[in-house]
């Protein structure tokens, strides 16, 4: 419960925004023109459910239009409000100017709590609603493009993609109309847990600068680091899972609705996930301990914290009593503005969420481009490429022939050097340079700046020039 006066959301966002343009030099026309939203479209329609008509109410807000398509998630949460979509469309904006996500900012949510609802029911909500945006063009491929966020997946957007199209019959590009989709409905490998493994490679490109590291009081990389995590939703899930079986990290630490799971040893991602997919939540996992008052794990000593869950989850409550010398946003606005204060005062780095979670959009970005141009990623070259490889090899070996066997590969050189990159490889390594190149434009301003203490500030500092220049470029 938070005791203290805190801003909302959307006035959280401006506050940071504001402590980053007061160190630009902006006009202060076009300073307001970029933080500002640009407008939010309310929505109540009636689904015919149970025998009844239901009343929903939904959002699209959007933020900045210096690139169409807008992109951004579609929430399906109880608490979703207009605030929090102008939040979260403000944070898209800067967030696909960070990674050169060619796209301006937007956000939509419906207020539901999704879990009333069977399956057929969200279906008939999910098109009603997604009629109202397409037919306003607020769902189009080349004006505005959702994608899932919290309380939505693939299924969603597969319905949303589909009623689109019947709307839109003689529209070649009808599948760009939103990404997120299932394979077979037009999606890419690796969207599903793209968010999470961006959040992997951006712990990863910070531990390859010791000196940033280093002002965390952290050394090394990423193995043997102990990692508390709140929320094991689909962020939450992958980024866990890739930290502690492929980097050798810790989970220390899983915090759920129903309480918090923690164990020194390190916990098993795999395991616990699907115990909350058996009992829906963490309740009776036999292998850790569990406390009920879950919130209070954050507090708990750890070398990273990861909150993937909720906006506003460290706030003026318990920003003091934080112990965490590094925190990595993977959920959008997890640290309110007060709390960002307290931390910076303390010398907690944090990675901010513009950076650490745009891992999906960029994979967004991947699938809009994969559906305009109608053709999976490596169809053409994947073969060919495989081909050369071989020639390579098949030389070497004859080489390797007439020399008596002196050079002989390793057994695993080959079969790796053989395979052609297919499409998830491609998306993994479109995604690895979009999250270093990133962080290191916002080091760059970190480390130049005197008057730059934090990644946040040099993350916003780098995205709204870009957004700056784009408007002076085009005119408004
Ligand atoms: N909902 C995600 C986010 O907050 C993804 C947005 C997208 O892919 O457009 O970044």
């Amino acid at each position: 419960m938070t005791t203290v006066k805190e801003p909302s959301f959307r006035e959280s966002v401006d506050l940071m925004f504001n402590r980053a343009v007061a160190l630009m030099d902006l006009s202060p026309g076009l300073e307001e023109k970029i933080r500002v939203c640009n407008a939010t479209y309310t929505v109540r329609f009636g689904v015919r459910l149970r025998g009844a008509i239901h009343t929903f109410t939904g959002y699209r807000s959007v933020h900045s239009e210096h690139m169409e398509p807008v992109k951004g998630g579609i929430r399906y949460a109880l608490g979703v409000n207009q605030d929090e979509v102008e939040a979260l469309a403000a944070l898209m904006t800067y967030k696909c100017a960070l990674v050169d996500a060619p796209f301006g900012g937007s956000k939509g949510g419906l207020a539901i709590d999704p879990r009333q609802y069977d399956e057929h029911e969200l279906e008939l909500i999910t098109r009603r609603f997604a009629y109202e945006l397409a037919k306003r063009d607020l769902i189009h491929p080349s004006q505005n493009v959702p994608a899932p966020d919290m309380g939505t997946s693939e299924r969603e957007m597969a319905w949303i993609a589909d009623q689109y199209a019947r709307m839109n019959t003689t529209d070649i590009n009808a599948r760009a109309c939103v990404t997120g989709k299932p394979l077979n409905a037009g999606g890419i490998a690796g969207r599903v847990e793209a968010t999470g493994r961006g959040v992997q490679f951006a712990l990863q490109e910070f531990f390859r600068h010791p000196q940033d590291a280093a002002h965390a009081g952290l050394s090394g990389d990423l193995d043997g680091k102990r990692i508390i995590v709140q929320g094991l939703g689909n962020v939450g899930y992958h980024a866990a899972k890739f930290l502690s079986e492929e980097d050798g990290a810790k989970i220390t630490g899983i915090i759920e609705h129903d309480g918090a799971l923690f164990s020194p040893e390190g916990l098993n991602v795999e395991a616990v996930r699907e115990w909350i997919v058996r009992h829906g939540g963490v309740t009776g996992y036999p292998d850790a301990r569990h406390r009920a008052e879950g919130a209070s794990v954050l507090e708990e000593e750890c070398d990273i914290l990861i909150p993937a869950a909720m906006e506003g989850v460290i706030n003026l409550d318990n920003a003091e009593r934080i112990k965490a010398p590094l925190i990595i946003e993977a959920a959008n606005g997890p640290v309110t503005a007060g709390a960002d204060d307290v931390l910076r005062a303390k010398g907690t780095v944090i990675i901010p969420d513009m950076y650490a979670n745009a891992g999906g959009v960029t994979v967004s970005y991947f699938e809009w481009v994969k559906n305009l141009s109608h053709i999976r990623f490596g169809r053409m070259q994947r073969r060919q490429e495989e081909a050369r490889h071989e020639l390579l090899v098949n030389e070497l070996e004859r080489l390797d022939r007439y020399l008596g066997g002196a050079w002989s590969m390793t057994p695993d050189f080959k079969k790796k050097y053989l395979k052609g990159a297919g499409e998830l490889e491609l998306v993994r390594s479109g995604l690895d340079d979009t999250m270093r190149t990133a962080y290191q434009a916002m080091q760059e301003v970190w480390h130049e700046r005197e008057d730059v203490e934090d990644l946040r500030t040099a993350a916003y500092l780098v995205s709204i020039s870009k957004v700056a220049s784009s408007y002076r470029a085009k005119g408004l």
